[in-house]
């Protein structure tokens, strides 16, 4: 244990999974804490939407952790509540279905003899250019074709990626591959093909997903927070932190003109960190602020229309690559939980639209944007007519994704630096951070900071850190969860949540 400054009050800002697992294990043991949520409901970008007995996340969200003792945690916190999801998700990609994870013969299959046969000269000579050559990845495009070769590049990646990120791959950091496919060469993809790895635990398995929905994760953790005493403030949007000294704060908090006042001890941060620097008091400074500032998150556009249809697709995912499609994922609720209709003989396609606030697409009216997925959905992939559509709604959601422009590793150094000076504050979760956690991650670097604030040696920084690819487990580990399953749906695999 290291010494700890006493905890007077801890106040937790933002409700999403980050914000509530630090309350969660606070409260857990015995600490005063209160969070407070800007939205009128806990969850943030884990939220499941509920419209005239449909529900959907933001994009089909699903639970894995390599960790399994966060894993029990969660099993433990979602008891009674979690469904089984048999996996199959699919890449379209010039007017074609491509398994994904992708398999040889589907590609084969799928490109033709010729494509194939290129694809596979070009990973070659990458693989012979990195033999010679240590040079690091400029960007994600040179990361991607050191790893996979130009032609698989251009096939799998660079519309996807362009698509998400709103920007030429050229222009976005290596990073954000590092951390998304590290590991993952063709190589491996094209071995674990042919010979199915027993020490795998493979990426086209089941997970488990609360049958109402991602949100009753937040929900849940909510819950056992205020049973325990601790607040959970929602429709609370924090306004200024202002720092007295080594752990004393003031925060303000409440709509405009009717705000209220806390004094803490202990602030965690999970609010998105361009937004915690302009709040700060005494303010930051110039150089600190233009490096917020200058932080660029990726919307996001969810249309969900609703339809009078058993059954669209068997897909837990569908990525839509083409670039003239106005999305880039689509889910079918129905798919992951029967919950998520109200009965069985309608369903919905969920489908997102990544951009950027004032955008065209941002810009769009959701009546404009619902005819727009219409077309795309009937004409382009045929998957509805229009008679199917009897409701739809659009959310928008800014801050959903870090863009890890090429510069954003030196602008978070400047703004970390200047934050170590507030004693007793700390920045976590995906916007805290301005990392592109999943929510375990989150979960995890809550756990982490309440254990670090009771005088734990703990470092929520080093969370969702590592190199390793994110989506399989080998080995050791691998068989460590095999032999002492829980039960038979216990799940291991990972979609990237891209
Ligand atoms: C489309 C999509 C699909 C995803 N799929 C998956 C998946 O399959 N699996 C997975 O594990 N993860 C997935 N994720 C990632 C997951 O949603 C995030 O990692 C997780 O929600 C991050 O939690 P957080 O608590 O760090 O941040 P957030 O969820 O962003 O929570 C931050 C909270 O702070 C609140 N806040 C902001 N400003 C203020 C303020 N001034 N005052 C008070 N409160 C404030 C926000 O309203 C929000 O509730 C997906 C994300 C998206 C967008």
């Amino acid at each position: 244990m290291t010494s700890r400054s006493s905890i007077s009050h801890v106040a937790v800002l933002g409700a999403g999974p980050a914000g509530l697992a630090a309350a969660h294990s606070l409260t857990e043991c015995g600490a005063p804490v209160t969070t407070f949520e800007k939205n009128e409901y806990v969850g943030g970008l884990c939220r499941t939407m509920e419209h005239n007995g449909f529900r959907f996340d933001l994009g089909g969200h699903r639970w894995f952790t390599k960790d399994r003792e966060l894993h029990e945690w969660f099993l433990e916190l979602m008891d009674g509540e979690l469904v089984t999801v048999r996996r199959k998700s699919r890449i379209y990609y010039a007017g074609r279905y491509f398994d994904y994870p992708v398999s040889i013969r589907n590609v084969l299959a799928n490109a033709g003899l010729k494509t194939s046969a290129l694809a596979a000269a070009s990973y070659l000579a990458a693989v012979v250019r990195g033999a010679f050559s240590r040079k690091e990845p400029a960007n994600l495009q040179e990361a991607f074709t050191l790893q996979f070769g130009r032609k698989l590049f251009e096939m799998f990646f660079r519309q996807y990626s362009e698509k998400v990120w709103g920007r030429p791959c050229r222009e976005i950091s290596a990073d954000w591959a590092d951390q998304r496919s590290k590991g993952l060469s063709v190589f491996t993809a094209i071995r674990d093909a042919i010979r199915k790895r027993r020490d795998v635990v493979s990426l086209i398995d089941e997970f488990v997903y609360p049958r109402l929905g991602y949100q009753r994760i937040c929900e849940r953790m909510a819950e056992e927070v205020e049973c325990r005493g601790g607040q959970v403030v929602l429709s609370a949007p924090i306004r200024s932190i202002a720092y007295r000294g080594p752990h004393d704060f003031v925060l303000e908090h409440g709509p405009p003109g009717d705000s209220e006042h806390l004094e803490a001890t202990h602030v965690v941060s999970t609010i998105p960190l361009s937004h915690l620097v302009r709040m700060l008091e005494p303010a930051c400074d110039a150089a600190v602020r233009k490096a917020a500032e200058s932080l660029c998150f990726r919307a996001l556009i969810t249309v969900t229309v609703m339809l009078a249809r058993e059954r669209v697709t068997s897909d837990t995912w569908l990525y839509v690559h083409d670039e003239d499609l106005i999305f880039a994922r689509i889910h079918e609720p129905k798919n992951w939980s029967d919950a998520m209709v109200p009965d069985s003989r309608h369903t919905s396609l969920v489908c997102e639209c990544f951009c950027s606030p004032s955008d065209a697409t941002w810009n769009m009216s959701d009546e404009e944007l619902v005819d727009r997925v219409v077309t795309d959905l009937a004409d382009r992939l045929g998957f509805l007519s229009r008679d199917d559509v009897i409701d739809s709604c659009v959310l928008r959601t800014p801050n959903a994704y870090p863009v890890y422009d090429l510069d954003y590793r030196r602008k978070l150094t400047v703004i970390r630096s200047h934050l170590e000076r507030f004693e007793g504050l700390f920045t976590i979760g995906r916007g805290g951070l301005f990392r592109y956690n999943n929510a375990d991650h989150s979960i995890e670097m809550g756990r982490r900071v309440a254990r670090r604030i009771l005088g734990f040696e703990e470092d929520p920084g080093l969370v969702n850190t590592e190199r390793a690819y994110h989506e399989e487990m080998r080995g050791a580990s691998a068989h460590a969860w095999r032999s002492e399953p829980r039960d038979p749906g216990e799940s291991r695999s990972c979609d990237s949540a891209w």
